[in-house]
């Protein structure tokens, strides 16, 4: 459950938290044509908040919004100082920043520029897994949904509408027992998760799926990329098939909101040993200083708040 705040930021003012009301005819909840971010603020070593990565982020919710011909009335700036003000006013630190940008009503009709497009910022605390859940990780199973090839450019948007097919292979593989699933293609290659990028390791060699195929470019991902290499793995954006899930070491997913979160069990068979890796834990222990203001060389990456 979500912990109410009691500010959030709407169309360029912050206001109640019961204010962010909209009308049913607004159009993205029809449709889906929206986009949105998931942003993270920690608690530093040192005292005090920062946002991890938060020009990226925004970057990539205007690089969104783009792509599906959505202006957004702001500038980067503006919906920049709307995170770190949002999470402020609130008096957060640990917290997930939620930027949405949808299309209003009255009009029903596909042609959304016949209504504005408005800007929300919504933030709540926000903790992430315990050491014990970094841990114990999940389970997952392939997904009976498709990601379709042809759409690789669009899904690289961070649109609303993609979460239908993420919410129902979730649902599908939560009611099969499973607590994760794993997109694949028509070519039967590794996507992504339902909402997070995916890894796997063999020995000391770290793989994750690369842009040509349908997957968000997360930041996560990028960030473990550069951390991996910076740790001396080998670390590379290359196809990976069915099989070699199956016969990974370690796999592991990474995100904003869940962070770096192994897979134990993969179609009911323990990934590896069954236990968390030491690849996995090495690169989970380097985030988490990165992310927390202990480490020198991510600094750049915190806009202290
Ligand atoms: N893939 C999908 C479909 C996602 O929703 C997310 C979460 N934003 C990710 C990957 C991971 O992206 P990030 O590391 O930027 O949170």
């Amino acid at each position: 459950m979500i912990q109410e705040t009691s500010t959030l930021w709407l169309d360029g003012a912050h206001v109640g938290w019961g204010e962010g009301n909209v009308h049913l005819l607004t159009h993205t909840l029809h449709y889906g044509f929206g986009a949105i971010e998931g942003i993270r603020s920690y608690r530093q070593a040192r005292g005090g908040a920062a946002i991890f990565r938060l020009d990226r982020h925004i970057e990539r919710l205007f690089a969104s919004a783009k792509a599906a011909f959505l202006e957004i009335p702001f500038d980067r700036a503006t919906i920049e100082r709307a995170c770190t003000e949002a999470v402020r006013e609130n008096g957060l630190e640990d917290a997930y920043i939620r930027p949405l940008v949808f299309v209003s009503e009255p009009n029903i009709v596909f042609s959304h520029w016949l209504n504005r497009v408005r800007v929300a910022v919504l933030t709540f605390p926000w903790k992430g897994y315990s050491d014990r859940g970094r841990e114990e990780g999940t389970s997952a199973t392939f997904s009976s949904y498709v990601r379709p090839k042809a759409l690789a450019q669009f899904y690289k948007a961070k649109l609303c509408g993609h979460y239908a097919l993420s919410v129902a292979a979730y649902s599908e593989a939560r009611r099969a027992g499973y607590e994760q699933a794993l997109f694949l293609d028509e070519d039967g290659m590794v996507c992504e998760s339902t909402g997070e990028n995916v890894f796997v390791v063999k020995g000391e060699q770290i793989a994750t799926p690369p842009a040509a195929r349908s997957i968000l470019m997360g930041t996560t991902r990028a960030s473990v990329l550069e951390i991996a290499r910076d740790l001396g793995y080998r670390a590379e954006e290359r196809d990976i098939s069915r099989a070699e899930c199956l016969e990974a070491d370690e796999i592991f997913t990474t995100g904003t909101a869940s962070g770096i979160l192994p897979i134990r069990r993969l179609e009911g068979r323990p990934v590896g040993t069954g236990a968390l890796g030491p690849v996995t834990l090495a690169l989970q222990r380097a985030y988490a200083a990165a992310a927390e203001g202990r480490s020198e060389l991510y600094e750049r990456w915190l806009t202290p708040l």
